[in-house]
């Protein structure tokens, strides 16, 4: 029996889970706790731990994993996946090692084997870890963690009698390599983006869908679009969906700030765009995404100069060179979209647009689910609460509220911190908590 890959809940990512409806887990004949396979059929597999799935699911036939699971597994969403017990071992030992520019003074250990607890790990293995804060950590985000060696060797649980050490090795010089992130592709995931679904479904329609499977429109005649135009107010995650998106197809991601190819380019400028379409084009699949597209492509009698005209004169002109395959797509950002100069707007072009509104209030909640995710948070603390007392903030807006929580939390500990410091206390790490106190005094600014 295949079932069908979904995303995880954004709460539930980055533990390694797998939801699978008790229907579905009956007729595999697995339990709650269980570690399984899941493969695409390709040579890449992903080991997981078997959790009963959303009660909406029931009877569907899905399995969620999140992005990090799809990526290991070599699947996306809507694939179907084979499901297999897997054998694994508990962990009497794993050393990991972490990025070169985190350090930690004193022993992370029991810190590691907390977060990690319960995960199947296997050697050279990148995992996300959690830090609510420090240099690379920007609040839910997670530090990369790759498994130097484990006894025994193969795949393996770390459970609570594990013992972690710390590599000597920084992570970037452990192993041959082979990191999952591979270079110049983003590593966001659709579950690091809370509020958008039906935005996402429709991104994922119009260019995921074209870029996995070409041979199918191919098929039915119908040309994938090169160009999507999201729209919104900033802060809202449209730059975080086009990351996404690359993400989970693998492309290659190429940025273009709009302002800044104007003027830091500024007599460079058609150079540079073909410069950005050639690269992606090389490494194709790509993306190749636009931010602030207005700056560069306003309608012409309001642009008036030669410049700004010559500018469009060449996007349109990269854009209807691009092959027929949707093979690069370009997507691009603004927040005035009747601003942007029509021609661009028309067939063949950006002709389609998705609206990126600021979040209502369970956009909020899955956003702060999102940016509170790693975050070690006192038990009572109600998120629904401050979704419902946060009108009008955007993501941007809530990502800075979880930051500044978590600071605050920290500075409570060590008022004394030096929050430039590159290097962390392994004791304030494991002390921290994000109590209700903080997240009210950040919310008051
Ligand atoms: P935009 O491109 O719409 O101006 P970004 O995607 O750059 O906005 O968002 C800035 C930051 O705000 C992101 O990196 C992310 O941390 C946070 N953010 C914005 N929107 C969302 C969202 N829908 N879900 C989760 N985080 C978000």
């Amino acid at each position: 029996m295949k079932l069908t890959v979904k995303p995880l809940k954004q709460k539930d990512a980055g533990r390694g889970l797998a939801a699978i409806d008790r229907v579905s887990m009956r007729e595999l004949d697995l339990e709650n706790g269980d570690y399984i396979v899941i493969s695409g059929g390709g040579d890449s597999q992903a080991v997981a731990r078997v959790w009963p799935g959303y009660p909406e699911d029931e009877g569907r036939g899905i399995v969620r994993i999140d992005g990090r699971l799809r990526q290991e597994a070599g699947v996306g969403i809507d694939d179907s996946v084979t499901i297999e017990q897997a054998d694994v071992k508990p962990a009497k030992s794993v050393t990991v090692a972490l990025p070169q520019n985190l350090r930690i003074r004193g022993d992370i250990g029991p810190l590691v084997r907390d977060k990690l607890s319960g995960q199947a790990v296997t050697e050279g293995q990148t995992v996300p870890f959690s830090l609510s804060f420090g240099p690379m950590a920007s609040s839910g985000q997670s530090v990369p963690l790759k498994i130097a060696s484990t006894t025994p060797g193969g795949t393996v649980v770390i459970t609570d009698s594990t013992s972690i050490e710390l590599s000597e090795t920084p992570a970037e010089q452990v192993g041959a390599g082979g990191d999952a992130s591979a270079e110049g592709v983003p590593n966001v995931t659709y579950e690091d983006i809370g509020g958008l679904d039906n935005e996402l479904d429709q991104v994922r329609e119009m260019i995921e869908l074209p870029m996995r499977h070409p041979e199918l429109f191919q098929q039915l005649g119908i040309e994938p679009p090169k160009g999507v135009l999201l729209h919104g107010p900033p802060g809202t995650g449209k730059t975080l969906m086009a990351k996404a998106v690359a993400n989970e197809i693998d492309a290659h991601f190429e940025t273009i700030s709009g302002p800044e190819i104007m003027s830091k380019y500024y007599g460079e400028s058609e150079e540079q765009l073909r410069e950005v379409f050639e690269e992606a084009e090389e490494n194709a699949p790509a993306i190749i995404f636009i931010d602030e597209l207005d700056s560069i492509a306003a309608k012409r009698e309001e642009a008036g100069g030669d410049v700004e005209r010559r500018v469009v004169a060449q996007l349109l002109s990269l854009m209807d060179g691009l092959e027929e395959r949707g093979r690069v797509t370009v997507i691009a950002a603004t927040n005035r979209v009747d601003d942007i100069d029509p021609a661009l707007r028309r067939g063949g072009r950006f002709d389609r647009e998705i609206e990126i509104g600021v979040p209502d209030k369970d956009g909020r909640r899955e956003i702060l689910q999102v940016h509170t995710r790693g975050m070690p948070l006192e038990e009572s603390i109600d998120l629904e609460h401050y979704a419902a007392n946060t009108h009008g903030f955007v993501g941007a807006d809530l990502e800075s509220l979880a930051r500044e929580s978590a600071m605050n939390a920290l500075r409570r500990i060590r008022p004394d911190l030096d929050l430039e410091s590159q290097e962390i206390d392994a004791d304030v790490l494991e002390s921290l908590q994000v109590t209700e106190g903080d997240l009210k005094d950040a919310l008051k600014g």
